[in-house]
């Protein structure tokens, strides 16, 4: 090996990736590379990028820069490599001295190149996780295959809030100004407009809300929730029309299920150790209505880190950096799946049940994205993704391959209020919306801040794509997923405004102070009222009231992509002629249907849980023999 003398230090430099650079140290001693720190803090808790774990563990093994990139993260493994280069010359050493010693590592793992299971699961979110338990529940030999180093795909980055109508668990808690009124909207639709199939779900639901009424005449006051609820607002919450007039709205066997389902997956996922806050309910952005459950800890990761600990313990294999490719077919049924490790090795995995799809949706994938939109037609190329960079829609372009039908494409869902240049949701204060203000630029509302999320996004855009959420101190209290730490983080990194007075916070956003006073002025008096005269807000809790006050920076980012493969009640995957593809399974986010053309906040976790559950379940019963 080349002998180099380093100036010892720690070096600060940067590692560039997709999505800006992160800060790194690299620690030299006179000989060798000590150490290598990428602060990933910007990144999500569970789904730090492979690179960031794999490319400095081999540098410093190898004490070498001759180490191959990641494929599908080649960006991001040069710009760490590059990263201890610039250290490495800061320390008076040539940097092509390393790059030209030997590759590291030189003896690769031998991956095998064959494998037969009874199930295959691909992909590690909550889908695949659940789907990869209840095969494993029912006895079957069960793999799964994730193409991260770390489990938990998307899930990992969600706040972690859960939908589900439980009304003898919600009736302890009381309910806000603003949510009769909301029921008696719904209660007031006329049937004409409830599409067919759901009409005796929403006559059932009418007779619960009279008795509700009653209750609250009175003097009984609670929240109110039920099963029809649940399925009418999903619905209600899914319809939309594309732009060339075509309407879309949620399949009502898949939504009923769902909506019926969903207490008994809540129980089923404590029985696999997932424990939740259930002193609070709470709401996501653009939820509808207030059911959400966390689990604790509170985030995606409360469920992924117990998941992956129960299949593991109960005998389930993974192996993670293997990349489904293509889905293999032999007489009308799918057989297995061609994959290949993350050093390009390959491998064919056989089933004698089935594969379980469960490979999330799109959203990092902006071609995809903009190749399939058909809703808002003109999506800023710059626009931020919430997504973890592995969401790029594998599934559903394996599923395609073998003639699988996919609904819904043309519908991306995105997240109204997330930061403007990284697309994190938790950046600043992000609260429940019955605490949202939304002020354009000049300081004023501009919408329902209680809307669905395509409806907050399209009048963020008509506003040119930058608002400020505004909030107080009593608000910042009901905030998901920060702690005190990332939020003077945000404060300092401008992320985030802070201010003892809306003047002064006015100032700091470049808005007029007599604008946003006076904003703020009604706002409250909505609140106190119950009623907003200007843009019906419909739920409201805190008014703006209690220094400090802030102002976080909002635009919209890709979130979630409605569209996905078809499915059944049994999670099959259908195809083009309406028939099930044998032993085809799809679940989470890369199945379409469910939630239509826009995705309610809050039912994307119970949606992949629910139906990975049930989607590993059938591919036991499915017998290709
Ligand atoms: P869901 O919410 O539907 O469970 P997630 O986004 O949480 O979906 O997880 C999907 C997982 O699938 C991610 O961990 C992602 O890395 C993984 N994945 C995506 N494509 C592939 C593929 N081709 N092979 C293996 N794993 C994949």
């Amino acid at each position: 090996m080349t002998k180099v003398k380093f100036i010892p230090g720690i070096y600060k430099t940067r590692a560039t990736g997709h999505n800006g650079s992160l800060p790194m140290e690299v620690e030299l001693s006179e000989k060798r590379i000590e150490a290598i720190r990428i602060d990933t803090s910007g990144e999500s808790k569970g789904i730090t990028n492979p690179v960031f774990e794999r490319i400095p563990k081999f540098i410093i093994e190898g004490q070498t820069l001759n180490v191959d990139t990641i494929s599908g993260a080649t960006v991001t493994s040069k710009g760490i490599l590059e990263g201890v280069a610039q250290a490495i010359q800061k320390a008076g050493v040539n940097p092509k001295l390393l790059q030209q010693r030997d590759k590291y590592p030189v003896n690769q793992k031998e991956y095998p190149s064959e494998k037969q299971v009874d199930v295959l699961v691909i992909g590690s979110g909550g889908a695949g996780l659940s789907a990869a338990i209840s095969a494993l529940d029912e006895h079957a030999k069960v793999l799964i295959i994730e193409k991260f180093p770390s489990l938990g795909g998307n899930t990992t980055r969600t706040g972690g809030q859960m939908n589900a109508a439980n009304p003898s668990w919600q009736k302890q808690f009381k309910s806000f100004p603003g949510e009769k009124k909301n029921l008696e909207r719904i209660y007031n639709m006329k049937e004409k407009d409830i599409p067919y199939d759901y009409l005796p779900t929403f006559k059932a639901l009418k007779k619960e809300l009279n008795i509700y009424f009653e209750d609250i005449e009175n003097g009984k006051d609670y929240l109110f929730d039920s099963e029809n609820l649940f399925c009418i607002q999903t619905l209600l919450g899914g319809i939309r029309t594309n732009l060339d007039g075509k309407k879309t709205q949620g399949n009502y066997e898949l939504v009923s299920n769902l909506a019926h389902e969903a207490v008994h997956t809540i129980q089923w996922l404590k029985e696999k150790g997932v424990s939740f806050s259930e002193d609070h309910v709470t709401e996501p952005v653009g939820g509808s209505w207030r059911r959400a459950i966390e689990p604790n800890p509170v985030g995606g990761y409360g469920f992924i880190h117990p998941l992956q600990n129960y299949f593991i313990s109960h005998g389930g294999e993974i192996f993670t950096e293997c990349r489904a490719k293509e889905l293999l077919m032999k007489n009308g049924k799918i057989t297995g799946v061609k994959a290949e490790f993350y050093n390009g090795s390959p491998i064919t995995i056989n089933v004698k049940k089935g594969v379980v799809m469960a490979t999330g949706g799109f959203s990092a994938n902006y071609e995809m994205i903009k190749k399939y939109d058909n809703y808002w037609g003109n999506l800023p190329e710059n626009i931020p993704t919430t997504n973890s960079p592995a969401m790029t829609g594998d599934g559903i372009k394996m599923g395609l391959a073998v003639n699988a039908d996919v609904v819904d494409m043309e519908f991306a869902q995105l997240m109204p209020s997330a930061d403007p240049i990284t697309g994190n949701i938790f950046s600043g204060i992000d609260c429940p919306p019955s605490d949202f203000v939304f002020v354009n630029t000049e300081g004023r509302r501009f919408v329902n801040e209680y809307g669905t999320r395509d409806e907050l996004c399209q009048a963020i855009f008509d506003q040119g794509g930058l608002i400020y959420n505004i909030s107080d101190k009593q608000i910042a209290s009901t905030r998901f997923n920060s702690t005190d730490e990332q939020l003077e983080n945000d404060i300092k990194n401008k992320a985030c405004f802070r201010a003892n007075t809306i003047r002064d916070l006015a100032e700091q956003i470049n808005i007029d102070p007599d604008i946003l006073e006076e904003t703020i002025k009604n706002y409250n008096h909505y609140v106190e009222e119950g009623n907003d005269p200007e843009f019906n807000k419909s739920s409201f809790n805190y008014k703006v009231e209690v220094p400090p006050f802030y102002a976080t920076p909002r635009s919209p980012a890709t979130h979630h992509t409605m569209g996905g493969l078809k499915i059944n009640v049994n999670a099959q995957v259908l195809n083009k002629d309406g028939n099930i593809i044998n032993g085809l399974f799809a679940a989470g986010e890369v199945a379409g249907g469910i939630h239509a053309g826009n995705r309610l906040g809050g039912n994307a976790l119970i949606d992949i849980f629910t139906y990975g559950k049930i989607a590993g379940k059938n591919a036991v019963k499915n017998n290709q023999e």
